[in-house]
């Protein structure tokens, strides 16, 4: 009988938390998860002020073109919809409890035993729970565990200047009140792109800042030159070599003074300039676990940190901040400590070929190397590109256009990059990524019949090489 109160004890709630202590549970193991934000915070990042919530305005703002697109399909309205943000606030927040609960029943459910309230570690295997008692007042409950799993996520960065009390971040920008009528975003990445998209979509005047020559750094450089001219075609304000010099809040809203010396008022400035691991109060310099950096907590390849018995996975290890990536790792630890499921063998990690879309207005889905990236890996490459107008948008009167691509490596013939700009991208590469890991070649694309018709089935019947 082992002496640990627990053989697992996760730290935190998210997606790579609640995946590996049910599955661990699931394997007979006797494990506890805490969360700092209880019952409400199950989930993680993902399900509270993420993927999920960020989905379901993304919906609400694609309706906005949709209204009008159906003219042209001869559906007529008497007056203009109006947006209800108090309504989609509230039917946001009433599902994202439901998925709070749902979590709660999925752990409880495999027998993990979970504690509302914040976890510090205090040894190699001793934890610290801040609690509150029943009364209110402060408590403190102590653990033993065999093994501790580190899955506590990551946090908004937002840079210092003068006003930096006046901006929010993007877990503020869901429960927005009043709606902001003009949104300054700053940043280039996923969630700035995302955000601009979606609140231009929902009816807000947005402007987008972002510091260098152009957005989406790391992603395809002709994908990010489309997305971009897509974006400020639908009415983003896109601004390129620009930044904050200073806020100031004034009775007509923030003045925001920028660093070519105009001036921008807005409702609201969201800051997406990147998210740092959440390891404050962790207690990582009391049993020394190692951390780079950006005080990410650094693991071997099987999560595991220079402490034997403490493991990390997900955001804090600053790798690849996807939830699927964080629930691939979590399973990877819970094969390594407890054995892999009946019949299966041990789980991997591979980060080659990791799909991923950014939910912009029109969406990017891509996996594989970009162009640049794979003449540098393979030497020689044949690129294959198309551009067109959806079939959708004959009639919705739409200007959006569509853009595939694919990269390929001369020599072996593989398909070794593969990216869209396009109405549902991240639904179509999805099912190509499985192509791709798989090693397809252009020979297989080009002998797979096409789904007819669909905007998907351009990536089966590009003949033409655009260029080598
Ligand atoms: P998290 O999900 O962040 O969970 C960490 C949990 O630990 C939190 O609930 C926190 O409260 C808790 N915690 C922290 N410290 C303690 C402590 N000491 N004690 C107890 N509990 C603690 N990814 C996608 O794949 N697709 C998307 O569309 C997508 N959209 C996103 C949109 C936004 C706006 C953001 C911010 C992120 C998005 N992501 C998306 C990224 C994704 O949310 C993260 O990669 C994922 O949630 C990471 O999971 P995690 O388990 O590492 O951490
Ligand atoms: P990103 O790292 O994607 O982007 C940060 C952006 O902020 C970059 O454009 C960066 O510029 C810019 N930036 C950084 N520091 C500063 C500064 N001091 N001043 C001005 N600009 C600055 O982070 P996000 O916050 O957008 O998202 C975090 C992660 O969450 C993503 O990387 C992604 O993994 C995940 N995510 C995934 C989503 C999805 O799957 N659809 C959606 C949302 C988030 P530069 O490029 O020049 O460094």
């Amino acid at each position: 009988m082992s002496t640990f109160d627990f053989d697992l004890f996760v730290i935190g709630g998210g997606s790579g938390g609640v995946r590996a202590a049910r599955m661990a549970a699931q394997r007979g193991a006797r494990v506890a998860l805490a969360e700092t934000l209880g019952q409400d915070g199950l989930g993680g990042t993902c399900v509270n002020v993420g993927c999920i919530p960020k989905k379901l305005y993304s919906y609400a703002a694609h309706y906005h073109d949709g209204f009008e697109e159906a003219r042209g399909y001869g559906w007529e309205q008497d007056s203009a919809p109006r947006l209800n943000w108090s309504t989609l606030k509230a039917n946001r927040a009433k599902e994202i409890s439901r998925l709070n609960g749902v979590y709660g029943n999925l752990l409880r459910g495999s027998g993990v035993t979970v504690f509302n309230g914040f976890a510090r570690i205090d040894g190699e295997h001793a934890i610290t729970l801040a609690t509150l008692h029943a009364d209110g007042s402060p408590g403190h409950q102590h653990f033993t565990a065999k093994n501790i799993l580190i899955a506590t996520g990551g946090t908004p960065h937002v840079p210092h200047f003068v006003g930096r009390e006046h901006v929010i971040t993007s877990n503020e920008i869901f429960d927005l009140e009043p709606f902001p009528q003009r949104l300054l975003v700053v940043g280039g990445g996923y969630i700035a792109c995302e955000f601009a998209s979606i609140f231009n979509g929902l009816g807000a005047q947005v402007t987008q800042l972002y510091r260098g020559e152009q957005i989406l750094r790391g992603f395809d450089d002709e994908i990010r030159h489309f997305v971009a001219a897509e974006m400020l075609k639908s009415g983003v304000d896109l601004r390129l070599n620009a930044g904050v010099v200073d806020i100031q809040k004034t009775d007509e809203g923030l003045r925001v003074e920028l660093e070519d010396g105009n001036v921008v008022m807005a409702d609201a400035v969201l800051y997406a300039t990147g998210r740092v691991p959440n390891v404050q109060g962790l207690g990582l310099d009391t049993v020394g676990v190692a951390q780079g950096g950006q005080n990410e907590v650094l693991v071997n390849a099987y999560y595991q940190t220079n402490v034997p018995s403490i493991y990390a996975v997900g955001d804090v290890t600053n790798r690849v901040q996807l939830t699927p990536v964080a629930l691939g790792e979590a399973m990877v630890v819970v094969d390594q400590l407890f054995g892999p499921a009946a019949g299966k063998p041990p789980r991997d990690m591979s980060y080659d070929f990791i799909p991923t879309a950014v939910f912009t207005h029109p969406n990017i889905g891509t996996v594989g190397f970009s162009e640049a990236a794979a003449r540098e890996q393979f030497g020689q490459v044949t690129i294959f590109r198309s551009e067109f107008k959806a079939l959708k948008h004959t009639l919705s009167g739409s200007s959006e256009r569509t853009l595939m691509k694919l990269v390929v490596d001369t020599a072996t013939d593989r398909v070794v990059g593969l990216h869209m700009v396009g109405a549902d991208a991240g639904e179509i590469v999805q099912g190509f990524a499985v192509a791709l890991k798989a090693g397809a070649t252009k020979a297989v694309f080009d002998s797979t019949i096409g789904i007819h018709p669909t905007a998907a089935e351009e990536f089966v019947t590009m003949r033409e090489p655009t260029r080598n």
